[in-house]
């Protein structure tokens, strides 16, 4: 018996792109497959994070990595990782940080509902510079002199958004904060694809990256990735992992060898977001598939779909559909006449049997964006004939 018959769930089209709170990217059999084979077993958690450390390091080009709960848990431990180090006495504080440097320097246009997830290690977000591009007031953005004012005895780490737009500017920045000793931590959950920019980000100079694994990546959607330097995703990882070990008994894993030191650490600000050996073996299978697909391949398959999509809403009145990449995974911009006419669409579309969501990030222009990431082929024809439904009716 199916779950969705057995827990009387309602399955949604899901053309709206990879969003968590609908289950991010659908996995592929091999990696459901190896989820299944991991729940089975018993292993041990640290030595599968080493694992996972030198297998994605090896793909991102990195010193170390692990696999967290999400690109928003990887936020917090690298902000933990950045407060207390190797300190015991600090981990065992956070949340509480105010006995040490706990301040995060962010440029304020860099500033988005994520970055809870930085201050949730206890660390104090320091908003830097003006919005003067966003506003349209001018043209100007953050520059280095005043990251340099900003900088106190407090400071303990510089948190930078990654977009399109701002990865130009990540070289130069990282550069000065490194001069400065200041760790710079990138939040690249939805940077992907394309797939250079797993790599990308620490070639500018990230001291640490945090990837979703539930988005374009296809793994678990309660999976993440924290990666670069060596001590600070060691640090991340004591903070993370079941500490409720006898040191003398255990053998740590050699990204931990430099924090235990004789002693263990105490259960850290992370324990409650553990990863499982289920998304850790999940997310390992699902990134060696990501990394190694055919880009270009995968995307002229996604713009042939969309294109199938667009034919069918040809000759519609006041509707015009066009597909565009920006680097990113293509998509269909269905734009509407008057504009108004979207939210109605949007809304007859979510009442659609079964529900069909598509991405409202423009839908006060009169646009409805068609994201095919996490749409599966066998549904091309149903989002289709939905669409044409609701936007007659719209
Ligand atoms: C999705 C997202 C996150 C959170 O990622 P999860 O893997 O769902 O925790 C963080 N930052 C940005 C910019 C995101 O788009």
């Amino acid at each position: 018996m199916s779950v969705i018959a057995r827990f009387g769930l309602t399955r949604r089209i899901n053309a709206a792109g990879t969003l968590t709170r609908l289950g991010g990217r659908p996995m592929a059999p091999e990696g459901a497959e190896a989820m299944a084979e991991a729940a089975g077993l018993s292993l041990d958690i640290a030595s599968l994070q080493q694992v996972a450390s030198d297998r994605i390091a090896a793909t991102l080009g990195t010193e170390a990595a692990m696999v967290t709960t999400g690109a928003a848990a990887a936020l917090t431990l690298a902000a933990a990782a950045c407060l207390a180090g190797s300190d015991f006495a600090r981990m065992a504080a956070l949340p509480f940080a105010e006995g040490f440097p706990n301040e995060i320097l962010l440029p304020r246009t860099h500033r988005t509902m994520y970055s809870h997830a930085l201050a949730a290690a206890g660390a104090r977000l320091v908003d830097l510079g003006h919005n003067d591009r966003g506003t349209g007031a001018g043209v100007r953005g953050l520059e280095p002199w005043e990251i340099d004012a900003a900088i106190t005895p407090r400071t303990a780490a510089f948190a930078f958004s990654a977009t399109p737009e701002t990865i130009a500017s990540l070289a130069t920045i990282a550069a000065h904060c490194r001069a400065r000793g200041l760790p710079v931590i990138v939040d690249a959950a939805a940077q992907l694809p394309p797939r250079e920019n797993l790599r990308r980000l620490v070639a500018l100079g990230a001291d640490l990256v945090c990837f979703s694994g539930g988005k374009a990546i296809g793994g678990p959607q309660a999976s993440g990735i924290l990666a670069g330097r060596a001590d600070l995703v060691g640090s991340a990882l004591a903070q993370q992992l079941d500490m409720d070990i006898r040191a003398e008994a255990w053998t740590p894993p050699p990204l931990l060898a430099p924090i235990i030191r004789g002693a263990a650490p105490p259960h850290g600000i992370g324990r409650g977001f553990k990863a499982g050996k289920e998304e850790i073996i999940g997310l390992l299978v699902a990134l060696e598939r990501f990394a190694s697909a055919d880009e270009a391949a995968e995307t002229a398959a996604l713009e042939e779909r969309l294109r199938a999509i667009a034919a069918r809403l040809d000759g519609m009145n006041s509707v015009r559909a066009m597909l565009s990449h920006s680097g990113r995974a293509p998509v269909l911009a269905v734009a509407l006449e008057p504009p108004s006419r979207a939210a109605t669409a949007v809304a007859s579309l979510l009442a659609h049997d079964p529900p069909v969501h598509v991405g409202e990030r423009r839908v006060g222009e009169g646009v409805l964006l068609v994201d095919p990431q996490s749409l599966r082929p066998e549904d091309d024809a149903l989002l289709a004939e939905a669409l044409r439904a609701s936007l007659s009716a719209a």
